[in-house]
């Protein structure tokens, strides 16, 4: 799935590049928006902005339009000037905003719908996201809520730490790499219900998530596919940019230990941790 902080460079990439400018072409394969799309056309409508909220992106068109889309495990924006090949078959677009000099098209997006902003304000799953861990690196402003992440996730307190970590209603932005990388950073177990970590622990654990996101939109690269140039260790060697993620087997880069991985949830999604770093009994 990809992570906040990819979601969030997409929309800074989309927004420079798209901003101010007239659209000149829209497609769309899902039959929703096309409808919508022929009713209230966009070509001709100007781009406004485009913005994350947790990992729905925004396009925003003059007249009251949205265009909002979830990328889930597969979907990715990719930006071209006019005319480039594109790095996807073209049956894998799924939605696409074109203006004279560039075109964004998402590839394997599961979820576009065009809104009003009467219909986002009242949108049941963006009303539900927990405090954005991006939120500060947006506005430049101090809006992020710790408390309310805590409250959260006191409130999941029978769910694994690594559950709540990835559940957008607690805390929105991490995604499953990132999970991986923050409870190893922090030294906890990821299986730990919410219930067995102090106060103090979990403000850890939010701290760091706020630190690795944020460090990751700042060392920004063009790319908007998932996973690329993304690191949470030092080191500038691209093979040792992750900690454990995807590290199964491999000995941990602190203490030698072997790393595990499992399968968790209904999506079967997988957790990486250091057995030695991270014990279920003891606290970081
Ligand atoms: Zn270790």
């Amino acid at each position: 799935m990809p992570e906040g902080d990819t979601i969030f460079r997409a929309a800074g990439t989309l927004h420079r590049v798209l901003a101010g400018k007239e659209v000149t072409r829209f497609e769309s394969v899902y039959p929703a928006v096309t409808r919508i799309a022929d009713d209230h056309p966009i070509v001709g409508r100007t781009i406004e902005s485009v913005s994350a909220r947790g990992k729905h992106l925004l396009i925003a068109f003059s007249g009251d339009l949205i265009l909002r889309t979830h990328m889930r495990m597969n979907g990715s924006w990719h930006i071209y000037p006019s005319g480039a090949r594109w790095q996807r078959p073209a049956r894998d677009m799924r939605v696409l905003v074109g203006t004279r000099d560039a075109v964004a098209v998402g590839f394997n997006v599961p979820i576009a719908e065009l809104l009003t902003a009467r219909n986002l304000a009242r949108h049941r799953e963006i009303q539900a996201l927990g405090p954005d861990l991006l939120a500060d690196a947006v506005s430049g402003t101090s809006l992020f809520d710790r408390a309310e992440v805590l409250r959260r996730m006191r409130a999941h307190g029978r769910d694994a730490i690594a559950g709540a970590l990835l559940d957008q209603r607690v805390v929105a932005g991490v995604g499953n790499v990132f999970k991986s990388e923050i409870l190893f950073l922090a030294g906890v177990y990821p299986f730990l219900p919410v219930s067995a970590l102090a106060d103090a622990e979990l403000e850890r654990l939010v701290d760091i998530s706020r630190e690795q996101l944020t460090a990751n939109v700042m060392s920004r690269s063009q790319t908007l596919s998932p996973a690329v140039g993304r690191r949470t260790t030092r080191s500038l060697d691209p093979r040792e940019k992750l900690w454990v993620y995807g590290r199964g087997g491999k000995p941990c880069r602190r203490c030698g230990a072997a790393i595990e991985s499992k399968k968790t949830g209904l999506d079967a999604r997988l957790t990486y941790w250091c057995p030695a770093c991270q014990r279920p009994g003891s606290s970081p």
